[in-house]
């Protein structure tokens, strides 16, 4: 369609954003022939507020022929009206000395308003995705401060941690990432999530079997995906951003355009899948077809997988916990 979409990003002054709205603006999400307006929100302050100004004349200096108009916010209200996709990048990061605790609540704060902003202004249809850190648990902070919302709609990020653990299984083999198939991460993003490759294949080949060497999967493979970003913050100074930013463009234009019957990740609130206690936002495998997203149910779990998704779940109630007698 030629009538242009609004999509907000919170955070679009940051790292994240920094390398995300270019690819929004050409068209690399939503496709080639769809035209977009970012509605970009950023904190009040002064600062803030001129960085974001200068990612708006970058992108102006772009010229993207997909690229309909631009707007700089500082009010959730705002910058979430009419939006029908909003991709929440935006987050209160650890300060020194700051408790899990503090760092939940700060949160709390950012995405129970940002929930009730949506709910008020949005589009009924609003994809959103939530980034910014503990995502799952601010997701479904979100996804409760907007009752009139579709639940469905609100999702967080683990494609980064599936894309993740497909290269390294990938470079393990020896064989393009394109070739993996059905591969799942369970639970949070963080880090107590399971990649589980268990039912990952390569050619109608089991991926276990043609690896076949458990202690690499669990002594290397698990830690190796599990404390990736670290390591790309140890490396490179700065925590990874292109690679969210790619996480965020594969995670929207699967759930929009759909997946053909591939397995991706999806943080979704649970409908009581795998005794998920309902709208716990878990990673799940999921295929998406026509807007749409569908948690693949049936799959077995053994001892060890369903020990690794009881201690994700444990981390996911413990983080609820915390925050709830703030919504
Ligand atoms: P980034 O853009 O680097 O990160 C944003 C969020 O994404 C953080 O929660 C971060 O989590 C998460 N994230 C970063 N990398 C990854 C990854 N590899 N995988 C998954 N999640 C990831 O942060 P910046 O500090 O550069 O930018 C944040 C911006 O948000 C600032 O400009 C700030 O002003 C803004 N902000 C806006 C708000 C608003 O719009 N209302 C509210 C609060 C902040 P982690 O910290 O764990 O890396």
């Amino acid at each position: 369609s030629t009538k242009p979409v609004r999509i907000a990003v919170t955070g679009a002054a940051g790292q994240v954003s920094y390398a995300l709205l270019y690819r929004i603006a050409s068209g690399e999400m939503l496709g080639k022939d769809q035209p977009v307006i970012l509605q970009l929100l950023e904190l009040p302050n002064e600062k803030a507020q001129a960085a974001l100004k200068g990612v708006m004349m970058e992108l102006e200096d772009c010229a993207f022929p997909l690229l309909y108009g631009m707007e700089a916010h500082s009010d959730p209200t705002i910058a979430f009206k009419d939006t029908e996709y909003a991709l929440l990048v935006g987050s209160r990061p650890r300060g020194p000395g700051m408790e899990r605790t503090e760092l939940l609540a700060a949160n709390a704060q950012i995405f129970t308003a940002q929930g009730k902003a949506l709910d008020a202004v949005a589009s009924r249809n609003v994809k959103v995705l939530v980034v910014g850190n503990p995502a799952n648990t601010n997701a479904w902070i979100a996804m409760q401060s907007a009752p009139s919302l579709p639940r469905e709609n609100f999702t967080a990020m683990l494609r980064l941690d599936h894309n993740r653990a497909l290269s390294q299984l990938a470079i393990r083999m020896g064989k393009p990432v394109s070739l993996i198939k059905y591969l799942a991460v369970w639970g949070n993003h963080g880090s107590t999530m399971y990649p589980d490759y268990r039912f990952a294949s390569m050619e109608g080949e089991s991926v276990k079997g043609i690896i076949n060497d458990d202690a690499w999967y669990k002594d290397v493979f698990l830690p190796t995906v599990a404390k990736r970003g670290a390591a790309i913050i140890e490396a490179r100074g700065q925590s990874s951003a292109g690679s969210a930013a790619t996480a965020v463009i594969d995670h929207m234009r699967d759930w929009v355009m759909g997946t053909q019957g591939r397995w991706v990740t999806m943080g979704v609130p649970s409908n009581g899948e795998y005794g998920i206690p309902k709208n716990v936002v878990f990673g799940y495998p999921v295929t998406c077809s026509g807007g749409k997203y569908t948690v693949v149910e049936g799959l077995e779990f053994d001892e060890f997988s369903q020990d690794r998704i009881e201690r994700t779940l444990a981390e996911l109630i413990s983080e609820q916990d915390a925050v709830k007698h703030l919504l």
